[in-house]
């Protein structure tokens, strides 16, 4: 019984929605669930884990999700912004490290114009003809994606949070809707970038149900890389109360999505890190193949603070490469230098 709806999923790529509450609502499976996700992985990607210098170069932002950490009204975060030189240094640092794909993560900072962002974006293309360049800066115009593709940028990481309307609601404020963070992935998609998205994993009112549409809704969109993480608290924002997503169910999850998106390119994310001591780790033996050590500058890395205790040392930082290769490679896997395409 236990290794029939595993073996379908890894045979199918599907299971219908009441097969999927069934994997996901006990930890009865897990044990094969986590084995078959290795292997579909290690048959797609063999045992290479893709590695990606994040540089978090604002953390000004001009929405308010309930979640977040850096939401506008937060008044105790203390803000920061990066310059261009500062991010050009980063990467600089970061290629000699054996980084290939840089993602440029940040607030919604409206400093940071189209014309800003282009002229960091070209500036890095330039330097770096053979990486990737992720951005993951937010909601903007189809024209704003477009003028960042042709100033150099190739990847974009949007994930839609929840695929359903009314727990979307629940977690932003009436200015953000579900409907205008869908149609940017799929804005994103037409121009031509590879496109992330995903969701939290535990967030406050999620239900099976609403993790059974984010799976529908990423069947759909297709993307090229999927970011899930447990949802943690942030004890200055209105869900100081709520109680934090679990490794359990992170891990669960994140081997489902390998089974059902085989091709995808899977975070180990900073967020299951943080809840686990080896939560990375444990990521990787469940099916993902990236991980995204931080390259800001150590003074502003702390300020970054997206939910409590998050991580930013040791091998999280990106110039403890050497301590991730030999966490990864205990792991079982191995840290490669390549800007790590998608394998569709
Ligand atoms: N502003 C951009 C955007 O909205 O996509 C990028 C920055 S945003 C802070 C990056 C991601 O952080 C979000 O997509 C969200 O899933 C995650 N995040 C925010 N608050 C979090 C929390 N309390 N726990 C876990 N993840 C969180």
């Amino acid at each position: 019984m236990e290794y029939t709806l595993v073996n379908k999923l890894e045979k199918e790529g599907d299971l219908s929605d009441s097969e999927l509450k069934t994997l996901l609502e006990t930890d009865e499976y897990d044990k094969a669930l986590f084995e078959s996700a290795d292997r579909v992985r290690r048959a797609r990607y063999g045992d290479a884990v893709y590695i990606r210098g994040l540089i978090e170069f604002t953390n000004y932002c001009k929405n308010n999700c309930y979640y977040c950490g850096i939401r506008r009204d937060n008044r105790c975060a203390e803000r920061y912004r990066l310059t261009k030189e500062h991010i050009l240094a980063c990467c600089r640092e970061g290629y000699a490290l054996g980084f290939r794909t840089f993602v440029l993560q940040g607030g919604e900072d409206p400093y940071f114009t189209d014309e800003r962002v282009c002229e960091i974006v070209s500036a890095i293309r330039e330097a770096y003809p053979d990486c990737a360049i992720t951005l993951s800066i937010g909601e903007k115009s189809k024209e704003s994606y477009e003028k960042y593709f042709k100033a150099g940028a190739n990847r974009y990481l949007l994930r839609h949070e929840t695929a359903n309307d009314a727990h979307y609601r629940t977690l932003h404020p009436a200015e953000l809707s579900p409907e205008e963070r869908k149609s940017c992935l799929y804005a994103l998609k037409e121009i031509g970038y590879q496109v992330g998205s995903g969701f939290m994993v535990g967030s406050p009112g999620q239900t099976t149900e609403n993790l059974i549409e984010d799976l529908r809704f990423l069947q759909k969109l297709s993307p090229d890389m999927i970011g899930i993480g447990p949802y943690i608290t942030h004890a200055q924002t209105p869900f100081a109360n709520e109680k934090s997503g679990t490794l359990e169910m992170t891990l669960r999850l994140v081997a489902v999505l390998r089974l059902m998106f085989p091709w995808a390119l899977l975070p180990s994310t900073t967020a299951l890190g943080t809840i686990h001591p080896e939560g990375r780790e444990l990521g990787l033996k469940a099916g993902a193949n990236v991980v995204m050590p931080n390259l800001s500058p150590s003074d502003v890395r702390a300020l970054y603070t997206l939910y409590d205790n998050k991580i930013h040392s040791g091998a999280e930082a990106a110039q403890s490469v050497n301590d991730l290769r030999t966490r990864v490679q205990n792991a079982g896997y191995r840290v490669v230098v390549d800007a790590g395409h998608v394998k569709r």
